[in-house]
C-alpha cells in the first residue's frame, strides 16, 4: 500500500460522519469535514443542496444510510427501502446539479445475491440473483447507489464510484441496541454475562463471515476515493472468512471468562456471503488486514474503557 502525501482532493465533505464509520474515519483524516443528520437531513432535497453549497466540497464520502442488524433490518424494511432510496437519490443529484466532480459511495456486501455460483464471489456477480430476504430493501437501495453512480459517469462523466465492505466491526460500533450487528452485540453480551452462566446466540454458529476491522476500512477509504475511477462496486473485504463460532470462540478467550454457548437455531442469516478482495489488491497494492483475534482485541479494551457510554 502506497502512503498518500499529498491529498488530491483538499476539500471534503462525509456523510454519516456522526455514525460507527464515520467516527472512526475521522480518527485518520481530520482535515475532511464531517455531517450528521443534525446538519441536513438527506432525505430533503432542498436542504441537501444547501449543506453542499455551504460547504463546496470537491469531493463527498457518501456513507450515510439507515443502518442496523439482521432483525432490525427484517422487521423495518419499508423504513429502508425508502430512507435509503431518498438519501442515495439526493447525494448524487445535488453532487451533480453543484459540479461536485466526485462521489465515493459505501454500498455493503449485502447488496449481493444471497446465493451465488462460486465463492468467494466478485464484483461482476453482484446483479446475478436477488439478496438475502433479511436484507432485501437495504440490499437493492445499494444496488440503486450503484446504477445511479454509474448513470451519472456515463451520462455526464462523473467520477462517481461505489466500494462495498463486508461485515465492520471496531470502536464506536453500536454495542447493545437495536442496531447492534453480530461482532458488538457478542461482545457487550459475553462482557456482561456472569461466570458459569449460559449465553444463548441466535442461529447455529455455522454461518462464515468476514469481519472486516473498522481500522483497516478507514485506511483504504481516502486511497480509494483519488484512485477507484471505474464502475467496479469494489469489494472490500479481509482474508479471513471464519464462522460465528469461531469468533465467539477467539471472544471467550480473550475474556477468559467460564461461560457456556448454545446456539438457538433460530435466523441464520445467509449462509455465506465472501467476497474476494482481488480487486481491491489491484487497486490499492498489498495489504495487511488486522486479524480478527488482533481486532477483537482492540476493539474490547476500547469497549471496556467507554462503556459507560452504552
Ligand atoms: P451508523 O452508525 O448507523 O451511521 C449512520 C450515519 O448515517 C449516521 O451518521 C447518521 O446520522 C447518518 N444518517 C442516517 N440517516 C440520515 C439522514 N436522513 N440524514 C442525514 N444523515 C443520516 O452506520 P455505519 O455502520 O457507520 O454505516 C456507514 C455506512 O457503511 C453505511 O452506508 C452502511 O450501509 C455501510 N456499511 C456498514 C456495515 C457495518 O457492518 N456497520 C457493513 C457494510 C456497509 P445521525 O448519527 O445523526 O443519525
Amino acid at each position: 500500500m502506497k502512503i498518500l502525501n499529498n491529498d488530491k482532493y483538499k476539500k471534503v465533505l462525509v456523510t454519516g460522519g456522526s455514525g460507527f464509520l464515520g467516527k472512526n474515519l475521522f480518527l485518520e483524516r481530520q482535515q475532511w469535514v464531517y455531517l450528521s443528520s443534525k446538519d441536513c437531513d438527506l432525505t430533503t432535497p432542498e436542504d441537501v443542496l444547501k449543506i453542499f453549497k455551504k460547504h463546496k466540497p470537491d469531493a463527498i464520502v457518501h456513507l450515510a444510510a439507515r443502518v442496523g442488524g439482521i432483525k432490525d433490518n427484517a422487521s423495518s424494511q419499508a423504513e429502508f427501502y425508502y430512507l435509503n432510496s431518498l438519501i442515495n437519490l439526493n447525494v448524487l443529484q445535488a453532487a451533480h446539479e453543484l459540479d461536485i466532480d466526485r462521489v465515493l459511495s459505501c454500498l455493503s456486501t449485502c447488496a449481493f445475491p444471497d446465493i451465488v455460483e462460486k465463492y468467494p464471489f466478485c464484483e461482476e456477480d453482484l446483479f446475478k440473483g436477488k439478496p438475502a430476504a433479511t436484507n432485501l430493501s437495504y440490499g437493492i437501495t445499494k444496488r440503486m447507489l450503484k446504477v445511479g453512480s454509474d448513470s451519472y459517469r456515463n451520462q455526464y462523466n462523473r467520477n462517481y464510484s461505489t466500494f462495498c465492505p463486508s461485515n465492520i466491526y471496531g470502536p464506536f460500533d453500536h454495542f447493545n441496541s437495536e442496531k447492534s450487528h453480530f461482532i458488538p452485540a457478542m461482545i457487550s453480551k459475553i462482557h456482561s454475562a456472569e461466570e458459569g452462566s449460559l449465553v444463548e446466540f441466535w442461529g447455529t454458529g455455522k454461518p462464515l463471515r468476514q469481519q472486516l476491522y473498522v481500522e483497516d476500512l478507514c485506511k483504504i477509504i481516502p486511497i480509494l476515493l483519488e484512485r477507484h475511477n471505474t464502475e467496479a462496486p469494489l469489494i472490500v473485504s479481509p482474508d479471513e472468512n471464519l464462522s460465528i463460532s469461531s469468533a465467539v470462540d477467539k471472544f471467550r478467550n480473550i475474556v477468559k471468562k467460564e461461560i457456556k454457548i448454545v446456539y438457538n437455531n433460530k435466523l441464520d442469516g445467509q449462509y455465506r456471503k465472501d467476497g474476494s478482495n482481488e480487486k481491491l489488491k489491484q487497486t490499492i497494492g498489498e495489504f495487511e488486514f488486522t486479524r480478527l483475534e488482533k481486532g477483537l482485541e482492540k476493539t474490547y479494551e476500547w469497549y471496556k474503557n467507554e462503556k459507560s457510554i452504552y
